[in-house]
């Protein structure tokens, strides 16, 4: 039973973050949403999940900064008294030929999508080890497993947090505290929205051909995996089934990484 636990989930203002963020509350979780955004809609998402029955508060942290990370993982822990799972979901695409690849835009993927998780997990796991209970959830991707030209930074940072994963796996494996990954295929999220019309204009397609023939071409199931999917699979990771999965991943991929 999960209900009145505390959950951290970076980069929960939109996309995957933000349906595990609704898919926990539903399970009766408080939830500390993150994320960048308008604030008018994401008080409109904090208070659609506190309608669910659970405390939902936010912060603003930046995950290229180390400080305002800590500092937020200490506000969860003033505010719900423990932090029991930690989601750290975050993170940023960018897609040009290496010799092209801007070193900001490396190093900021660097940052939000693999240095980020250290520093959530450095402040969190004191707390959970107190506790004598945490879960820790990486969003990976399938793309933490094998690779695709010209994402060279991404590439590189989820293959890096499948090893981060495995390493505090072991760390904490006799604290009940289990830490591992879930690599997603593709999910219709802004993050992936926003390249279909570029890519449907540059190759005289239409944007249905482009989510089939070119998106979903690895696919196998043609079909895009879900939020709620995603946070299903979550959740499963937080229940007592789940307590001897440690320092692995799951695919939730339509058969991607198997074909
Ligand atoms: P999204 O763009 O919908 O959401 C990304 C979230 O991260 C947003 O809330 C955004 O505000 C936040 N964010 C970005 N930069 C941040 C920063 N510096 N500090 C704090 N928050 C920041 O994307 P999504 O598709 O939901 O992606 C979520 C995670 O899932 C990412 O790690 C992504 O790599 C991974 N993923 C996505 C897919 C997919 O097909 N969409 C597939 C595999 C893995």
């Amino acid at each position: 039973d999960l209900k009145g636990k505390a959950a951290i989930i970076t980069g929960s203002t939109s996309g995957i973050g933000l349906g595990i963020a609704q898919g926990f509350a539903a399970q009766g979780i408080n939830i500390m949403l993150n994320g960048f955004g308008d604030s008018v809609e994401i008080e409109k998402e904090r208070q659609a999940i506190e309608n669910q029955g659970v405390k939902c508060i936010y912060n603003d942290a930046d995950m290229t900064q180390p400080d305002e990370i800590t500092a937020m993982v200490e506000e969860a822990m003033k505010v719900f008294g423990s932090i029991d799972i930690v989601v750290n979901n975050a993170g940023i695409q960018h897609v040009a030929p290496v010799e092209e690849f801007s070193p900001e835009k490396w190093d900021s993927i660097i940052a939000i999508n693999m240095s980020s998780s250290f520093h959530t997990v450095r402040a969190a796991i004191p707390h959970m080890k107190r506790q004598g209970w945490g879960r820790i959830i990486n969003i990976a991707s399938a793309h933490g497993l094998i690779a695709s030209p010209f994402k060279s930074a991404y590439v590189t940072a989820k293959h890096g947090v499948l090893g981060f994963t495995k390493t505090i796996a072991l760390e904490v494996a006799e604290d009940n505290i289990t830490c591992n990954a879930i690599c997603p295929g593709y999910v219709l999220t802004p993050l992936v929205e926003k390249q279909i019309p570029d890519t449907a204009k540059a190759r005289g397609i239409s944007e249905e051909e482009v989510k089939r023939d070119v998106i979903l071409s690895a696919q196998w199931t043609k079909k895009f995996v879900t939020v709620e999917e995603l946070a299903g699979t979550s959740l499963f990771l937080c229940s007592e089934h789940a307590e001897n999965i440690t320092g692995t991943h799951i695919s939730v991929d339509g058969g991607w990484t198997a074909g």
